[in-house]
């Protein structure tokens, strides 16, 4: 009988066992794959990278790992983020408490012993008095249910399962489904090897140049001398992260347009994210942000030279809206003439054909399909497993019309299951191992709490979830977000509920939320 079993050892899995290990339960974490790494274990096509600076996106548990670790690029790439969970997994010695090649089919709870059953698919059990989900909401790939698909007679591959060989494009003729954060980074590194890209657009993205390169020395020593005082200003900033470049203290709407370009520029040069920190309104006036729009697009049309793929390249939406993408040379790729893009937005893909792809009439022809198409984020993976709660409550019919929630943390109806990085929680507007190592910190507390009052459950009640729920809503609102078709409302997934499932709040106000429903006794919560 475990104390608690943690679904994923991914970034989340792997530091909820440590945690959790560390103040004395019994705790098994299992995964799916064959390796630790989750996310930096599935994604490793061509040109992945993480998209916040990498002195930023690990972990600050522990002052000696943050010490020693360093990072080779400011980005750092797949290999090496896998690399540093394997590291992190050794330096902890989380190997021996974790099963890989271990898919959960199921978890049920069980109201007479107040213990979960999880079942795997290969029929092993285990009983359990808590569960972390720490299987991560973009662990769910996407495939659209293109007409034709088996019947392609190349090869398919998903930017979320890719191989582990190398794969050679030179001299075929590749086509990519998808102009997402995936796409953006396999773009320009396939177009150097084919014979010719096709790229096929629905919606054109936001593209920020990563200016990526070898991390500058003098910046890593500066942070490692007080790394402690860095991870505690970018916990203070909406994302849980950026805090070197705080935005400028006067709205967008409130400066001059000579001013405010200027602010556009240096955060363009700055790299990444920073644009989307120039201004405090950018998120939540559409004037304001249609300004950090038309910078953008104005920077397409003068790196692109066509002006009819520039202005298909340009998009219309708020940015932001979608997730920004962080590129190394996306836009300048079609300059090149084995480069095509084609405009399915009003057109769709009609189907696939043994030799290539349909639309508006016209066979593109391709001897490998790449589908960058994105993932069923949030609620995919959780449904992907059977997980019962109180009176056999099942999650996915509780979640048919939207994922219910509680501080993203919990969900009524189902005891003693934590969620990690879920819908309801900052994750997606955060660097995802701050809001992991918030969560691991507020349930391991939760944890010895409980024992301490000796309570053997706890379960979100169902008048606080409506309540967290509304406030979710009626922050998103005040957003810029509803404004367009993003995984965030689960619109990229056609019957798709669509709620807006990230707490768009920020990361102190919700750490905040957090911590005053503990320090009331777990407001909202019944205990057993
Ligand atoms: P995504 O952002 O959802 O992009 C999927 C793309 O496929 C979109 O362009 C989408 O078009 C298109 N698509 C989906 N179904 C289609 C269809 N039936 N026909 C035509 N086009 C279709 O997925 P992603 O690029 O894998 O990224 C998902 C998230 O993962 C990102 O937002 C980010 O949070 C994370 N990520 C991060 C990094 C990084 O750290 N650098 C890299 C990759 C991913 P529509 O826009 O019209 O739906």
């Amino acid at each position: 009988m475990l104390d608690v079993l943690i679904v994923g050892a991914g970034f989340g899995g792997l530091y909820a066992l440590h945690k959790l290990r560390s103040i004395g339960l019994k705790v098994q974490a299992v995964d799916a794959a064959p390796s630790v790494g989750g996310t930096w274990y599935a994604n490793r096509y061509p040109g992945a990278r993480v998209d916040i600076q990498s002195l930023e996106y690990s972990y600050s548990f522990d002052e000696g790992l943050q010490q020693e670790w360093s990072w080779s690029e400011r980005y750092a790439a797949q290999p090496e983020l896998l690399r540093y969970a394997n590291h992190v997994a050794d330096r902890f010695d989380l190997r021996r408490d974790i099963e890989l090649n271990t898919r959960v089919e199921a978890a049920h709870f069980d109201e007479s012993s107040g213990q979960w059953l999880v079942r795997s698919t290969d029929g092993r059990q285990w009983r359990t008095r808590f569960v972390v989900m720490a299987n991560g909401p973009l662990s769910a790939p996407n495939t659209p249910a293109f007409e034709g698909l088996a019947d392609f007679e190349g090869r398919v591959l998903h930017s979320a399962a890719w191989p582990h060989e190398p794969v050679d494009f030179t001299g075929l003729d590749v086509a990519v489904i998808g102009t997402g954060s995936s796409a953006v980074q396999i773009i320009p590194i396939v177009a150097e090897q084919a014979r010719s890209l096709t790229v096929f657009q629905r919606t054109p993205a936001y593209a920020v140049p990563a200016h990526n390169g070898p991390l500058d020395r003098d910046w890593e020593r500066r942070i490692k001398a007080d790394y402690a005082g860095f991870r505690a200003r970018n916990r203070q900033m909406r994302s849980g992260f950026g805090s070197e470049l705080q935005p400028h203290p006067l709205p967008a709407l409130q400066v001059s347009d000579a001013e405010r370009d200027a602010v556009f520029e240096q955060r363009w040069q700055a790299g990444g994210f920073a644009l989307l920190g120039a201004f405090t309104d950018l998120f939540t006036d559409l004037r304001a942000n249609e300004h950090a729009c038309e910078f953008v697009r104005r920077k397409i049309r003068s790196i692109v030279r066509n002006p009819a793929v520039a202005a298909r390249l340009c998009p219309t939406h708020p940015i932001g809206c979608k997730r920004l993408c962080v590129d190394t040379g996306y836009y300048a790729t079609y300059n090149r003439d084995k480069v095509t893009l084609v405009d399915v937005s009003q057109a769709p893909i009609e189907r696939i054909t043994p030799h290539g792809l349909l639309t508006g009439g016209r066979e593109y022809k391709a001897d490998l399909l790449v589908l960058a198409t994105g993932f069923d984020a949030f609620t995919g993976p959780m449904q992907r497993i059977d997980v019962r709660g109180r009176g056999a409550l099942s999650l996915r019919d509780k979640w048919r019309g939207g994922p219910l929630n509680y501080l993203g943390l919990t969900v009524a109806g189902f005891p003693n299951l934590f969620n990690l990085v879920g819908a309801g929680s900052t994750s997606a507007f955060t660097s995802v191992i701050t809001a992991i190592e918030h969560h691991v910190d507020w349930i391991a507390d939760c944890l010895q709490w409980l024992d301490a009052h000796g309570h053997e459950t706890i379960e979100a009640s169902e008048p606080a979830e409506a309540q967290w729920v509304s406030l979710m809503n009626a922050i998103a609102q005040q957003t810029i977000f509803l404004g367009c078709n993003s995984w965030y409302l689960g619109a990229n997934i056609p019957g798709k509920p669509r709620m807006f499932m990230p707490m768009a709040g920020g990361f102190p106000m919700y750490a905040e939320r957090c911590a005053a429903v503990a320090r009331d006794g777990y407001a909202g919560f019944v205990m057993h």
